[in-house]
């Protein structure tokens, strides 16, 4: 069903993802836009993507009738999480378009397949993953070397925002820290002298034909992605090349379809490292909605249906702010209020997004703001504001 030369699935036809979370409410929101109606397979009954969606299938992600009805329905089937159930996506696969495909998914959702891609690719994409090593045993650990020192330690899958990293100096600590995990198998990656952290979102075609968006400059507090800035305000135009070259590179040897976003870390010495991908649209391409022509959620929808890919051109500047469940309480206070969205509306060139979750929790990513402007240090301006009025430290 995954053959390239299928004729396009042009709307009103039905378009199927699988979780329920708001990168399947935003894709759902763009997919609609186009004429399309959206199908969810989520097993939580009030869920983002739910909410908007033509229709929600309550069941598992391996859920065998759930997955029946999303193919029935469904003329091609996404993911909007990377931990869905590789198994899952090669069913559906079967039965329907599928994109991107289980085998890209799994390469991602495993770090050592990941890492191992990474250092398979770097001679066409010119980059090479951070130095690591693979920890299954305490005869792992006792056979690092020194150069892996200091560290993280990450546990090779379903990490998230920072969820699943301990940063480790000594044996000692990485033992502990193996330890304090349950000894599931994990991946020691030396620590690297970071300059600035930035990503490139990218999307690729069953044709073969790909579009990769203006690198992306992102800030992350506590593990979880702060703001966006687009243009970076330290990228040079070298490093821009070097990033958007090996993403090119990077999904044209996975053959991937649909959009994927490649997080790379830029060193202190100007050199540039690959550290993650993930199979689906990304928080830090969220700014597109407001400030490119194609957003990543229609061009999800664009490669996925087999429809040609859509302009990338960014045409303005945008920094995106993340909405955590923290501007909900005041200080250290346990009681919710109300934020002044009015004043934060009140800023130029603010853009709110908000995911629809009712409960706000201290981490959880509720929504964000992008700011446009026609000068990137007005949107700057704004963001600092923002700041200010939420709450946010600077
Ligand atoms: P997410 O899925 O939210 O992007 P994650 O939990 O999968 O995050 P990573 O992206 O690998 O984890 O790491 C989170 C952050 O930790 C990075 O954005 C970076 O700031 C820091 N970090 C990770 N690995 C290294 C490293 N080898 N050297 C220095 N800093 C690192
Ligand atoms: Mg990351």
């Amino acid at each position: 069903m995954s053959d390239p030369l299928l004729p396009s699935a042009n709307p009103p036809a039905w378009l199927g993802v699988m979780g329920g979370g708001q990168l399947g409410r935003m894709f759902a929101h763009a997919a609609q836009t186009m004429g399309y109606k959206v199908a969810v397979l989520e097993p939580a009954q009030d869920c983002p993507a739910g909410q908007v969606a033509e229709r929600l299938i309550t069941a598992g992600y391996s859920d065998a009738a759930g997955l029946a009805e999303l193919a029935g329905q469904c003329r091609a089937v996404t993911t909007e999480f990377e931990n869905v159930p590789a198994d899952s996506m090669a069913w559906l696969g079967e039965r329907s378009f599928v994109a991107p495909s289980a085998s890209c998914v799994s390469i991602a959702q495993d770090r050592i397949a990941e890492k191992r891609f990474f250092v398979e690719c770097a001679p066409s994409s010119g980059v090479m993953p951070a130095p690591h090593k693979t920890i299954a045993s305490h005869a792992d650990i006792d056979a690092i070397g020194d150069e892996l020192l200091p560290g993280i330690l990450k546990t090779v899958r379903m990490g998230y925002d920072g969820k699943g990293q301990v940063r480790v100096r000594s044996r000692e600590d990485v033992r502990a820290a193996f330890d304090q995990m349950g000894g599931v198998t994990c991946l020691l990656e030396k620590m690297l002298p970071l300059a600035y952290e930035v990503s490139v979102l990218t999307a690729r075609g069953a044709d073969g034909a790909s579009v990769v968006y203006p690198i992306a400059e992102n800030v992350h507090r506590e593990g979880i992605l702060f703001t966006t800035t687009v243009p970076g305000p330290n990228v040079s135009a070298a490093c821009a090349q070097q990033a958007q070259d090996a993403a090119r590179a990077i999904v044209a040897e996975l053959g991937y379809v649909g959009v994927l976003c490649i997080e790379f870390f830029v060193l202190q010495d100007g050199s540039l490292v690959v550290n993650e991908m993930a199979p689906r649209p990304h928080n830090s391409g969220h700014y597109t909605i407001d400030a490119c022509v194609t957003s990543q959620f229609a061009q999800q929808v664009r490669a996925m249906a087999r429809l040609p890919l859509g302009d990338v051109r960014q045409h303005s500047p945008a920094v995106m702010l993340n909405i955590l469940g923290d501007v909900w309480f005041d200080g250290d206070s346990d009681s919710v209020r109300e934020p002044a969205w009015d004043q934060v509306l009140a800023l130029p060139g603010a853009n709110l997004h908000l995911y629809g979750k009712d409960d706000p929790r201290r981490g959880r990513k509720m929504g964000h703001v992008t700011f446009v402007a026609p000068a990137l240090a007005q949107a700057q301006d704004s963001l600092r504001q923002a700041c200010l009025i939420l709450g946010i430290p600077e």
